[in-house]
């Protein structure tokens, strides 16, 4: 019969990289199933800002351990992360407090940040007017992914160490006996196992019902566009840029600017999931990206006659609270979850699979993630309607100024 000690649902970036990390810790006995081909779900197109920045000290120290595995990775001599840093805007004092109250978030995790005026600010991204902003938070150590690089590069460590992955496998159900995993059926048999982790991004609530379970998210709708080439950047590499003023964010690619953003009226995507080859991108909806358009112009004049020449609409996990579900199910022994990226899946997934692996194999993820595992819904309603609204919720208000502190 057909068994692992490890099965993991979803070659997707997070699949990956839990599967690297069992195997560099030794658990090698790991079999990654993936419905159609490897890569093909919502890491395909994520334009790839890394972000290491958030007041939560797990959440932080997690994206600096991506980071730091990402600075390594390359794929037939390509790299897969660029250090280009990034830089945060404040259009208000108000904005400039916030950046302030970030940076010691930022110390406290030994991450390397640096306030800046507004002269300082244009110098390090020459198309922003430092008379309409206060100034700057630089992370020097952010940058830029190319997902699909990372996530292949990852698979082929993974492969050279004893993991399997199984394409055109589909997992169609789960078993359970006395209360713990004991196998998953597939459309190419059952294999045996008594740990699984789920690891298939949107899908993931599907694969949760089949043992019963709850994974509280939401596909929500996320675009992006790059425009046609912006004088003056061929030839030099500007960091990321985040004006959450404008609700707007930015990369280079190239000698063109990727350009998206958090808007208000977020379009949360019900069940059921197409069947097709790819089903997180859906068509471009340039009357809802209109908005972040003008704040993208607002934020940098220079772009106000560019045409946007690639344009994407893909789906994305949200949960209720804008944290990451990782960690055990509490209901089924030898069930986890690695979904619920909430938009920083490739600034999360290296991070994920590290302290992942780390829990599952020695019992303990060495960082405290309980403000990511699922037990923190046990006992409130995660029916669909809540967690879209509340889902919903976070998106639309995402760059607000917090009067909270985050939990993640
Ligand atoms: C427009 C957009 C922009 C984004 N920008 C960024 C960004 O700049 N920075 C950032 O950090 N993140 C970004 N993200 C988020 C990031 O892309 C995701 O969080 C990340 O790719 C999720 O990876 P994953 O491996 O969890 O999921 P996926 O890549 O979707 O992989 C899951 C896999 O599971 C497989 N699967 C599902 N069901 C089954 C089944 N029953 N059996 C077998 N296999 C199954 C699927 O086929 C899929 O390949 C963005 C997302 C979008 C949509």
């Amino acid at each position: 019969m057909d068994q692992a000690a490890v099965v993991i649902v979803g070659g997707g970036i997070a699949g990956a990289s839990i599967a690297l990390h069992l195997a560099r810790l030794g658990q090698r006995d790991v079999i990654v199933l993936e419905r159609g081909a490897l890569v093909s779900g919502t890491t395909s197109h994520a334009p790839g800002l890394v972000g290491q920045l958030r007041a939560s000290p797990s959440l932080c120290r997690l994206l600096m351990a991506s980071v730091e595995l990402y600075r390594g990775l390359e794929l037939d001599g390509q790299p897969g992360f660029q250090p280009v840093g990034s830089l945060r805007l404040a259009s208000s004092r108000q904005r400039m407090e916030e950046l302030i109250r970030q940076k010691s978030a930022a110390d406290r995790c030994g991450l390397e940040t640096h306030l800046q005026g507004a002269a300082e600010t244009a110098e390090l991204f020459p198309l922003i007017d430092p008379a309409r902003i206060e100034g700057s938070l630089h992370v020097p150590s952010d940058g830029s992914a190319s997902a699909t690089t990372l996530a292949g590069a990852m698979i082929r460590d993974a492969r050279a160490l004893g993991v399997a992955f199984r394409e055109q496998t589909v997992v169609t159900g789960i078993d359970i006996k006395a209360g713990r995993v004991s196998g998953v059926m597939t459309n190419h048999g059952r294999i045996a196992t008594d740990t699984l982790v789920i690891a298939a991004g949107i899908w993931s609530p599907l694969l949760g019902r089949m043992a019963g379970v709850s994974i509280p998210l939401v596909p929500l709708q996320h675009q992006y566009a790059e425009t046609s080439a912006v004088p003056g950047l061929a030839g030099r590499q500007l960091p990321n840029l985040r004006d959450p003023d404008n609700l707007v964010y930015f990369r280079q690619a190239d000698d063109r600017l990727i350009l998206g953003g958090y808007e208000r009226q977020p379009r949360p995507f019900r069940l059921p999931i197409p069947a097709s080859a790819n089903p997180t991108v859906l068509p471009f909806d340039q009357e809802h990206f209109a908005g972040l358009k003008s704040g993208a112009v607002r934020c940098l004049p220079a772009l106000a006659d560019l045409d946007l020449v690639r344009c994407v609409n893909g789906l994305e996990s949200f949960t209720p609270d804008g944290a990451f579900l990782v960690g055990p199910a509490p209901q089924v022994q030898g069930l986890w979850t690695a979904c619920g990226f909430c938009a920083h899946g490739i600034s999360g997934a290296g991070g994920v699979g590290r302290y992942l692996a780390e829990w599952i194999v020695s019992g303990t993820p060495g960082i405290d993630l309980s403000a990511m595992a699922l037990s923190r819904f046990a006992g409130q309603a995660v029916d669909d309607d809540t967690v879209a609204a509340g889902a919903s919720a976070i998106y639309s208000t995402y760059y607000d100024i917090p009067t909270t502190t985050p939990v993640a």
